[in-house]
């Protein structure tokens, strides 16, 4: 499966910062998907400005309806009509900070395919979760509970204690991790094997080899590494 290496740009980047997008642009990656999920201020600018690149680019959040009184939000609609492609639905920041929960995020998600995107919907542990020997359990509800049963997916797993803190799990735990949500994903949906399924949290240039190539890992989704070329192209170089 070609693998997607996507950037997840958080509350990060402004209109300067278009210059890292640009480096990507001169690198004309070939080997494998890449995508940039910059902020809304600057989707726009991205999706005008490297429209010729072949870089997909898309939002971090989307709203479960088209439109609508919900002052400071953003439909998957808007998206598609801006000339996004994907959206990531339910990070761990947005499960954490605003409380969403699997139902909200199924429906963010399911928003996102009837408007023709393509969601990516994280789901991960926390650490005391993994400390307790539930880390499937849990990573298997949110499966369950916030994964579409039709329409085009990806699936993002991201283990919440390895988000931004330099911990990454183990080549051993992520290939069991991704094996348990294939397995899941197959229960559900018949093209279960054709979702790709990417790994987060502290994936960098050093350890993307390793976990790139770890069973049932079809790309990455990656937080601080993403934010300049430089870093962001050494995982590219991996996949
Ligand atoms: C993320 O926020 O999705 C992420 C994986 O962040 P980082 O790569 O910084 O751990």
């Amino acid at each position: 499966m070609r693998k997607l290496i996507a950037g997840n740009w958080k509350m990060n980047g402004l209109k300067r910062d278009l210059e890292e997008i640009a480096q990507l642009a001169e690198s004309n990656v070939q080997n494998c998907d890449v995508l940039i999920c910059p902020p809304f201020t600057l989707l726009p600018l991205c999706i005008e400005g490297f429209a010729t690149s072949g870089i997909k680019f898309g939002g971090q959040d989307c709203h479960a309806q088209a439109s609508g009184a919900f002052t400071g939000e953003i439909s998957a609609q808007m998206l598609k009509d801006i000339g996004a492609g994907y959206v990531i639905n339910g990070h761990s920041e947005r499960r954490h900070y605003h409380q969403e929960t699997n139902g909200q995020v199924r429906a963010k998600a399911e928003a996102a395919i009837s408007a023709g995107l393509i969601p990516i919907v994280c789901v991960g542990e926390v650490l005391a979760e993994r400390e307790a020997g539930q880390a499937q359990d849990i990573v298997e509800q949110q499966v369950r509970g916030s994964v579409p049963q039709a329409g085009e997916v990806v699936v993002a797993y991201e283990p919440v204690w390895a988000i931004g803190t330099g911990l990454t799990a183990s080549s051993d735990d992520i290939a069991a991790m991704h094996t348990h949500i294939r397995k899941i994903l197959k229960s559900m949906r018949p093209d279960a094997s054709a979702i790709r399924l990417l790994y987060g949290g502290s994936v960098k240039g050093t350890n993307a080899p390793e976990i790139l190539s770890c069973e049932n890992v079809n790309g990455a989704l990656v937080g601080g590494a993403s934010l300049k070329a430089k870093d962001f192209l050494e995982i590219i170089g991996a996949a």
